[in-house]
């Protein structure tokens, strides 16, 4: 089957599409409205597949990858190994839930062992001393009220069988990828590159239509858009590949999206840094004064998970701009309590 891009929904449409000689790209179906679908990619080998990523642990996205796979004369029981991007549980959990049946193998980056600790101790505290940094008090109030009401998700997290550390290279069949380590979107984010096909594997770093959200785990990052702006730069002095993301069509060019992307963020912290110069003094108020989403929706129109990500959001680039030394911040060191922000030069009058 041929890629179809023609449509911006097109990339949704159920089945295996190969993308590369013997790549093809397998969306699965999300349980949320916002993203849809998750991309997940199928390695032959010559002896079975290697996957990266491997979608949601849902009954449905489990049947849409059996059919996928069966569509290219395949099976669960031939997938040899599974190459997680990051702990996301659209990346991650089905993986665990095969793993069960079938004993696959299921590696991910060793950046993401205290976000998988804390998950399947169920110390997800850590979001609420952010929000209170953020002095986003109102969210941590929202969020204790819908707390029980939703499912932590714990059992569905086990340890991988092997923590990826560091720049690795990886055999799959004849070809070799390369495991690098992009921190950002989460701590232990992975990418493969697959320079010969000319591909790169891009979990959530890279997406061709949306921005991916900064820093959202169970374990704080301190400085998730520093790590992150760094990761793009990493991934930009590759040659220019086709991207393969998790959510999204296919596109041409891995360096045009990552200049659009690092413009964007550029962007982002002008108008934070506006928003500080217009009285915002904590993370929560310059969320407040930002529009949101590419139709830049306001704040109070988003749900209580997307006003929590991008009040994050504006924490990590106001905290970019204190390392810029456009701003200072009253905790330099994010050791909890409330953190305020001001401009280092008083506004010219
Ligand atoms: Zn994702």
């Amino acid at each position: 089957m041929a890629d179809d891009q023609t449509d911006r929904h097109a990339w949704l449409v159920p089945g295996a599409f190969e993308v590369a000689p013997g790549v093809h790209r397998i969306p699965l179906p999300l349980p949320m409205d916002g993203l849809r679908a998750v991309n997940v990619y199928a390695i032959e080998t010559g002896g079975g597949l290697v996957m990266i990523d491997s979608g949601w642990a849902l009954e449905v996205a489990e049947r849409q990858l059996e059919q996928a796979l069966g569509a290219i004369g395949y099976e669960f029981g031939d997938i040899q190994r599974f190459l997680v991007t990051h702990i996301h549980r659209d990346h991650y959990t089905l993986a665990i839930s095969l793993r069960r049946v079938y004993g696959t193998k299921v590696a991910l980056g060793i950046g993401e062992q205290p976000s998988l600790e804390r998950t399947m101790t169920r110390r997800l505290d850590g979001q609420a001393r952010q929000m209170v940094r953020w002095g986003a008090e109102p969210l941590v109030k929202r969020w204790a009220e819908t707390f029980g009401e939703r499912e932590g998700g714990g059992d569905r997290y086990e340890e991988p069988d092997e923590w990826l550390d560091g720049t690795t290279a990886i055999d799959v069949g004849d070809r070799t990828l390369t495991a690098v380590p992009t921190p950002g979107h989460t701590l232990g984010h992975v990418v493969f590159v697959d320079e010969r096909a000319g591909v790169l594997f891009a979990g959530d770093h890279v997406l061709p239509n949306i921005t991916p959200s900064i820093g959202f785990q169970p374990e704080p990052a301190k400085l998730p858009l520093r790590d992150y702006l760094d990761s793009l730069h990493l991934v930009r002095s590759y040659p220019d590949l086709r991207l393969l993301p998790a959510h999204g069509p296919v596109t041409a060019s891995t360096h045009a999206r990552v200049d659009e992307l690092l413009a964007h963020h550029e962007e982002r912290l002008a108008e934070s840094l506006g928003a500080v110069r217009d009285g915002a003094a904590t993370a929560y108020e310059a969320a407040r004064r930002l529009g949101w989403t590419r139709r830049h929706t306001s704040f109070d129109d988003l749900d209580l998970f997307n006003q929590t990500l991008a009040a994050g959001e504006t924490a990590a680039h106001l905290d970019v701009l204190v390392l810029r030394g456009e701003l200072s911040s009253s905790s330099v060191d994010g050791a909890g309590g409330l953190v305020e922000y001001r401009l280092t030069q008083p506004p010219a009058s």
